[in-house]
Formats: structure tokens, C-alpha cells, sequence
């Protein structure tokens, strides 16, 4: 059975390209009837802020992409939180070492600085532990059997090494990029697991992998560099027959290489899922949920940077894109950011929503906003009116807010100056037509109002702008008929009334 996981490190918020690793998951489970893990990779304490487990689960629940098995949901394979599986880890450690494929290190951190002073030359700026040092320093490869023992036994604080092999090519294929292939002798002898028992993500992932029976691996290209070393600990500890197929995807590109929260905030769109204030700093990074936008638009733009179907087909529905996904067709370039067409896919999504689900999230953002909304019927008629003009959810506000409270300002300059007499004594007439009509119809309103400017020897163009403007406050908005329909006859005439004063 297919199974892939989602293993996010709680260091912040999650970004574009975070989220789309976890819908590629998530689309590449459900076509293949598998399973979607959430798995919490929290073994670097010292990384861990505060609040970003809660933001990730509210940021996939958001999104729509429920994981079949997490901290959260539970499932056969947990704990799902790597710190609640500590006890694990040591024993396919100390069989490394026992393999001889590791060993234990012994080096205190000035030890270490130490190195990286007496070995720092022009070609090498930052030695590595690796094949060419790991024998001038305090280890179980340069120690004798014996001293080792005595500092196990003394219980001398020590981590865990892979021995990274020498001139050794290792390859495997990635289902995005074919076959990949490392000299070992560039990779340093990289933790295990650490001083305090905590495995270091290297040796986490492989162990989590295994036991969780997670059959492919999706994650970003930055991680392509650790891959030699897990591939390495799947070769030593459990057999690359047993390894999950990887793919690596593509970075995501802003304007100036790969996109970054500072992009962000210099351009001005958001950059992650949903905003995110790191505690530390109390910097705010803004979310695409805050934003504006819905979250089928989202997981719709997300999918195609850096995968399409192969025809011009652009807005895919969830189940549409379970459906067409497919790995062949994830690109191995960088996929870049276009922010307008971003904002272009939420269009385009609000305008093919049916009114009754927009419902809640518009009434939402018009409340905190401070209008009362009145009847759900109202609203979703307004909602219909003015949808196709909204591109972010913000935008229902401005297209609609003149339904639910008068315009606090009307733009007399357009309408009056230009006034004569003529047209003060239609609007006249059309108060008086309006205040005896029995119905209150927007076709019917239309017919009307044209035949009594026509009798009135006006063309409809002269009355039409100020009638809006009288409605509106500006030049702009719907068909102003269907506003007048909504609106009603008592509002619809006190207005006009209250621009001529
Ligand atoms: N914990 C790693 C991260 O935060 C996951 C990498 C992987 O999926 O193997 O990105």
C-alpha cells in the first residue's frame, strides 16, 4: 500500500513551498488509495518555537488536506511526534557501530572549534569531521578498543558518527530528477544521534521511514545533499530494497531566486499558507488565508507551480487534480512565484463558487468590518451580484458594503454642478414613480426609467451615472438596477431624496 508523509520540522510558519510538498503528498496518496502521515520532526530542540506544531495542523486543516495518520489524528504507526520517540533510535545507532558503519565521537565542543581553527586553510574555509580529520580527532576510529571502552563505561558524553566511506559512488533514481549520484568522499561524517540519546534528523528520518512503512518520500530539493547519508543508513540498517522511492521537488522561485519570506514583504504578497508571528522577533509574515484567499484557489495555484496535465487546463478542483495528478509531469526546474496569477486563480475560483459557500467567509469578513449583514437571503443575493468583481475576499467589502449602510460620502461634484433644471425634475418624477409602483422589479425599474427620460428628451446615459452615484457614493458597482432591486423601494428613494437635498 502507498504511503508518504508530511515531516515538517516546528521551527515557523509554513511556506509556499512547504505546502506544496504536503499536496503533492496528499494528491500522490488519495489517486493511489494510500496513505498521508503527518509526522512532527522536533528532535532539534534547540529549534523548536512555540506554537508552530498548532500552525501547521491549522494551516493543512485550512487548506483541506487532512493527513490519514498524525500527532493529531492518531493511526497504527505512532507516536507521530519524533521527540515521543526518543527511546527508539539508540539501538539502530549502536548497530551501525557495531557494523562499523558509525562510530562514537567523543569530542568536546572546543574540540571541535578547535578543528575548525587548526584545519581552516584558503581552499577549505570550514573543515568538515570527515574521512581526512575523523583519525586526528578523539573518537572509537582513533582510539584504541580499549580507551573507548573506559569512556563508555565512565559514561563520557559522546554522539554518534556515520562513517561516511571513501571514493565510493552511491547513487539512486528520484522520481522527479532519474538517476542522482554522490561521491562519498565530499560528504562528512554526519550526527546520529546526539550526546543526550535525541537522533539528529539523519538518522530520524530513515528509522521513521522504515517503521512507518512509508513507501515514497517527497520532500525539497534542499534536502538533495543529506541523501547520500539515507541512503547509506537504508542501505546499512534495512536494505535499499526497503527504501521509499524519493522525489525531491523543485525549489520555488520569487524575482530574485528562490522565494523568500523577504520577497514577501518587499512585493508585498504573502509567502506563507496563513500569517505567522514568530515569537521571538513578534515579526509577522503574511498568510495567504488572511489575504484573501479561498482555500480551493489556493491548493489550485500551489499544484501548478511546477506541475500541469499537459493541456492548457488551469483551474482544477481537488478532486480533479486527485485525479489528473501525476509525477511524470512535476517539473525538475524551479517553478517561479507570479503573484498576479495567483491572485488571478482566486478570481477566477470566487467567481465559479456558488453564493450559499461563500456565504460564511464574506459575512465574516463584512462583521469584523462592522456592518450588519442583515438576512442570510439578502446576502447571498448581494454575494451574486458582486462576485465577479472580487478578486480577494477583502474586495466583497468594497464592491457590497453600500448595501448594508449608506454611502458615507456621495460624489456630488459628478452629479450636481452639471444638474439643470430638466434633470432635477426627472429625478422628481422618478421618486414619484417609484413611490406609487406596486412591484419593484430591476427589469421593469429599467424600462421605466428609460421611457421617462426618453419623454423627458434625456438621454439615459446623462441620468444613469448620477442615479449610481446616488445609490453608491462613486462610479462603480454592479448593474444599478439589480442595486436598486436589492436595496428595496423605501432605502432606494430615500437615497435619491437625500442627494438631491
Ligand atoms: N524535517 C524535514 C523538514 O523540516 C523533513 C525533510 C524530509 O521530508 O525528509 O523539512
Amino acid at each position: 500500500k502507498v504511503r508518504v508523509r508530511f515531516a515538517p520540522s516546528p521551527t515557523g510558519g509554513l511556506h509556499l513551498g512547504g505546502v506544496r510538498t504536503v499536496l503533492y503528498n496528499y494528491l500522490f496518496a488519495k489517486k493511489n488509495g494510500g496513505d498521508f502521515v503527518l509526522r512532527i520532526e522536533d528532535t532539534d530542540q534547540s529549534r523548536y518555537v512555540a506554537g508552530a506544531e498548532e500552525y501547521i495542523f491549522d494551516c493543512l486543516k485550512w487548506a483541506g488536506l487532512t493527513p490519514d495518520e498524525s500527532p493529531l489524528h492518531g493511526g497504527a504507526y505512532g507516536p507521530y511526534r519524533q521527540s515521543e520517540r526518543k527511546p527508539m533510535y539508540r539501538q539502530y545507532a549502536e548497530q551501525l557501530v557495531t557494523q562499523g558503519h558509525a562510530y562514537y565521537a567523543f569530542d568536546t565542543p572546543e574540540e571541535l572549534e578547535k578543528m575548525r581553527q587548526d584545519f581552516k586553510t584558503e581552499q577549505n574555509p570550514s573543515p568538515q569531521y570527515d574521512h581526512t580529520l575523523r583519525l586526528k580527532m578523539r573518537n572509537s576510529l582513533s582510539l584504541t578498543a580499549e580507551e573507548t571502552k573506559q569512556l563508555l563505561a565512565e559514561g563520557a558524553r559522546h554522539v554518534i558518527r556515520i562513517k561516511m566511506p571513501e571514493n565510493e559512488s552511491l547513487s539512486f533514481t528520484d522520481m522527479i530528477r532519474g538517476e542522482v549520484s554522490f561521491d562519498t568522499s565530499l560528504v562528512d561524517d554526519k550526527v546520529l544521534l546526539k550526546a543526550d540519546n535525541m537522533p539528529t534528523y539523519h538518522l530520524a528520518v530513515v528509522v521513521d521511514d522504515y517503521l512507518m512503512k512509508i513507501t515514497h518520500a517527497f520532500r525539497g530539493e534542499e534536502w538533495l545533499p543529506s541523501a547520500p547519508v539515507h541512503v547509506l543508513c537504508w542501505k546499512y540498517l534495512f536494505g535499499l530494497d526497503q527504501m521509499p522511492q524519493w522525489a525531491h521537488l523543485p525549489l520555488i522561485l520569487g524575482p530574485n531566486g528562490k522565494l523568500s519570506k523577504r520577497d514577501g514583504a518587499k512585493y508585498g504578497f504573502p509567502v506563507f499558507a496563513m500569517n505567522w508571528t514568530d515569537p521571538k522577533t513578534n515579526e509577522l509574515t503574511e498568510g495567504f488565508r488572511e489575504k484573501g484567499f479561498l482555500p480551493e484557489a489556493f491548493i489550485n495555484l500551489l499544484a501548478l507551480l511546477g506541475w500541469n496535465d499537459g493541456t492548457e487546463k488551469e483551474l482544477f478542483s481537488r478532486e480533479e487534480l486527485i485525479q489528473a495528478f501525476s509525477l511524470e509531469r512535476v517539473h525538475s526546474a524551479g517553478a517561479r512565484f507570479d503573484y498576479e496569477k495567483a491572485k488571478w486563480f482566486n478570481h477566477e475560483w470566487i467567481k465559479q463558487t456558488d453564493s450559499q459557500s461563500l456565504l460564511p467567509v464574506v459575512k465574516t469578513i463584512l462583521e469584523e468590518k462592522g456592518l450588519s449583514t442583515g438576512s442570510d437571503h439578502l446576502l447571498e443575493k448581494v454575494i451574486g451580484l458582486v462576485k465577479d468583481r472580487c478578486t480577494l475576499l477583502p474586495d466583497f467589502y468594497d464592491q457590497s458594503s453600500f448595501f448594508f449602510q449608506r454611502p458615507a460620502t456621495i460624489d456630488t461634484d459628478s452629479v450636481k454642478p452639471k444638474w439643470n433644471e430638466a434633470k432635477q425634475l426627472f429625478f422628481a418624477e422618478v421618486i414619484r414613480h417609484f413611490t406609487l409602483s406596486a412591484t419593484w422589479d430591476a427589469h421593469e425599474m429599467e424600462t421605466n426609467f428609460k421611457e421617462m427620460a426618453a419623454a423627458n428628451r434625456i438621454k439615459p446615459g446623462e441620468v444613469l451615472l448620477p442615479f449610481r452615484i446616488m445609490l453608491v457614493g462613486g462610479k462603480f458597482g454592479p448593474h444599478v438596477f439589480d442595486i436598486a432591486a436589492l436595496l428595496g423601494k423605501e432605502e432606494t428613494i430615500h437615497r435619491i431624496k437625500n442627494a438631491l437635498s
